[in-house]
């Protein structure tokens, strides 16, 4: 079977990779040659915490994401398995006996605990949340790992999109509003800092009612530190929210106020009006979208529903069949 894929984001590569796999004549268009800072996928944390987001998300989140691991390992890319640390400063400890009503999988943690897993938050919080079950992957690496490995296994990536011929799969992430009236854009703000003055080995969330924080752990001292969560799509990097960003990470560890600034990003992510992501067929289309939050948490699973719909001709819950 032939199917193009439209966008290389994480939807879009993630689709192309459960296609190849199952014998299809692949080809990808998006106008970006690599995967870089014009997709949303490139701002991402990469964060694999289905369990965490389960605070706000419904359940497909939480079940749907606990594939996510499992299937970027098996693609090769390298994943972190050393779950998720959660801590709140003295003033905002409710909040963390809030976090805990609402997310399953955590163990509780004293100080002493909580030195052991992360010796440079030592003496900093007295009692934190541990969701082991939890992983982070580099994001950048993960988009460029899939891109060559699909152009390894004999994808072709295009500019232009040709005529359809076959199934096709819309990855187009938020411009894909031409067609899918409901998706919004969720602007969110990211920093990246490198610092060799702190070590963490797992992402930690600073959780507080205003300005929750996480921060993720990547290569060569670096720290992505994310995000803002603004119902907009506009893509300006606001002083507010890079003050709120980087004072949040000097509550966390004042060595952070030593660091280097390596980025400020920003993109909307993609939402349905739910915040869940949605498989809608529109005659030889499938789109795969509203990844919200979730991109390389949920795209795993979104990928096989839509390579199983359209192969298989299986109906997954998260299928809508629109007529208009
Ligand atoms: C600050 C921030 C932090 C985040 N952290 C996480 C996290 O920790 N974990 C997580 O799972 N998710 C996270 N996300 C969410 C995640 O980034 C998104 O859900 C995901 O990137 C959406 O992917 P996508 O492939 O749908 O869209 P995109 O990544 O935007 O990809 C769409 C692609 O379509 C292409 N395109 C556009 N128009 C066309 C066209 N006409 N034809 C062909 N191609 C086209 C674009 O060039 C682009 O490459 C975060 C997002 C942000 C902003």
């Amino acid at each position: 079977m032939k199917a193009r894929v439209l966008g290389a984001g994480v939807a879009g590569l993630c689709v192309a990779t459960e296609l190849v796999a199952r014998g299809c004549a692949v080809t990808v268009f998006d106008a970006a040659p690599r995967p870089g800072p014009h997709g949303c996928s490139w701002w991402a944390g990469g964060m694999l915490a289905p369990f965490c987001e389960g605070e706000t998300a419904e359940e497909p989140v939480v079940q749907l994401g606990q594939e996510a691991a499992d299937w970027w390992e098996r693609q090769g890319v390298t994943v972190a398995r050393c779950g998720t640390l959660v801590v709140a400063l003295g003033r905002d400890r409710r909040e963390l006996d809030r976090f805990a009503r609402r997310v399953a999988k955590h163990e509780r943690l004293d100080g002493d605990a909580l030195a052991a897993l992360e010796p440079d938050l030592a003496g900093r919080f007295d009692r934190a949340l541990h969701v082991a079950a939890e992983a982070h992957l580099d994001p950048r690496a993960a988009l460029a790992h899939l891109r060559d490995r699909l152009e390894a296994d004999g994808v072709t990536f295009v500019a232009e999109p040709g005529r359809p011929d076959g199934l096709t799969f819309d990855c187009r992430g938020l411009a894909a509003r031409d067609v899918l009236p409901d998706l919004r854009g969720v602007k969110g703000e990211m920093a990246m800092l490198r610092s060799r003055d702190i070590r963490l080995s797992r992402p930690v969330r600073l959780l507080h009612p205003r300005f929750p924080l996480y921060v993720v752990p990547r290569a060569d001292g670096l720290f992505m530190l994310g995000a803002t969560q603004i119902e907009s799509d506009d893509r300006r990097r606001s002083v507010r929210s890079v003050l709120e960003l980087l004072s949040a990470a000097y509550a966390l560890h004042p060595a952070f106020g030593e660091a280097e600034l390596v980025e400020i990003g920003v993109d909307a992510r993609p939402a349905f009006p739910d915040n869940l992501p949605r498989l809608t067929r529109q005659g030889d289309t499938i789109h795969v979208n509203g990844l919200f939050r979730h991109g390389f948490l949920l795209a795993p699973a979104l990928a096989r529903m839509a390579a199983d719909a359209a192969l298989d001709g299986t109906i997954p819950e998260l299928m809508h069949e629109d007529h208009g």
